[in-house]
Parts: structure tokens; C-alpha cells; sequence
């Protein structure tokens, strides 16, 4: 009762996933899933997706005036995106290591982008940077409709 009690008190945040322009060409899509599937997290949200200049402009409004901004914007517009919602105890911080660091040559070797990336400006994945941010996102990329509430079945082999 008491360990199910405090078990229940845990944060459970959400974050969002998303496979860039590059990662969807690359026919990285399904790879890029199962890294976060098989680590345990739950799927809320799945979706292929065209985005405009201009949801692609608010998604990344904190780096507006940086050089590489206007580039930016034409990378993630430039094709189909695969948009996800994730949830899970801890999952911010853990999706952002699994996806390693922003320029993928110094992402260590066993990350997303470690494994199957080479520059920056071709890093194939988002990861929200903080739980607010997580939140923010999902709202930004979907719909209330289209994200899922559900109870996987492996749920008490992954979390005691
Ligand atoms: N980016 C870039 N050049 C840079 C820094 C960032 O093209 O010098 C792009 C890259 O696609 C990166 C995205 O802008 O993933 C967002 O940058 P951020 O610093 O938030 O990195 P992330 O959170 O994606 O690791
Ligand atoms: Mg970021």
C-alpha cells in the first residue's frame, strides 16, 4: 500500500519527439521509435506531418536571431516530420540522453544521434529540453484528440 502510495506521488511528465526531415528520408523512422519503445516509455502521440514556416518558427522561438535560425526553419519545413508524445517518470531528461548531444559528433557512440548522425544541421531528432517545454510542445504539435490515454500491459514489469 505505502510503496503504491508514494509510487503514485512521482512526477510523470511528457515530452516531445519528433523525427526531422532528414531522419524520415533516411528511412531512420521505425530505428528511431524503438529506441524510446524499447526503453520502456509510454506513446501518447504519433503522428507523419507536414509543418508549416509557421508552427516551425513558435516550435523553436527561443533561438529567433540566432545566424542559423532562417536555415533552421527550411530544414524542418523542407519534408514530413513524425511527430510523438511520450510519458514516463523521468522521461525528459532520459529522451534527451538517448538522443545525445546537438552536434552528433560529439554525441557518445550507443545515442540516436551518436549512432546515426554526423553534423548538426542534420542531427535527425528533437527532444524537448525541460518538462514545461514538453507540455508546451505536445500542445503546439497535436491536437487533444489525437493523443492517447491508455495503460500498457507491461506496466508493473517495467516499474515496481
Ligand atoms: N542548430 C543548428 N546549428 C547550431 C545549433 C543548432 O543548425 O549551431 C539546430 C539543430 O538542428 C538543433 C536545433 O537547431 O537540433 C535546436 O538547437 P538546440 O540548441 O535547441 O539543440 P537540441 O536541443 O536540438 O539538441
Ligand atoms: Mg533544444
Amino acid at each position: 500500500f505505502l510503496p503504491h502510495l508514494i509510487a503514485s506521488l512521482e512526477q510523470v511528465d511528457q515530452t516531445y519527439i519528433m523525427v526531422k526531415p532528414d531522419g524520415v528520408q533516411r528511412g531512420l523512422v521505425g530505428e528511431i521509435i524503438s529506441r524510446f519503445e524499447k526503453k520502456g516509455f509510454k506513446l501518447t502521440g504519433l503522428k507523419l506531418f507536414q509543418c508549416s514556416k509557421e508552427l516551425a518558427e513558435e516550435h523553436y522561438k527561443d533561438l529567433k536571431g540566432k545566424s542559423f535560425f532562417p536555415k533552421l526553419i527550411d530544414y524542418i519545413t523542407s519534408g514530413p516530420v513524425v511527430c510523438m508524445a511520450w510519458e514516463g517518470v523521468g522521461v525528459v531528461a532520459s529522451a534527451r540522453k538517448l538522443i545525445g548531444a546537438t552536434d552528433p559528433l560529439q554525441a557518445e557512440p550507443g545515442t540516436i544521434r551518436g549512432d546515426l548522425a554526423v553534423q548538426t544541421g542534420r542531427n535527425i531528432v528533437h527532444g524537448s529540453d525541460s518538462p514545461e517545454n514538453g507540455k508546451r510542445e505536445i500542445g503546439l504539435w497535436f491536437n487533444e484528440a489525437e493523443l492517447c490515454q491508455w495503460n500498457p500491459a507491461q506496466a508493473p514489469w517495467l516499474r515496481e
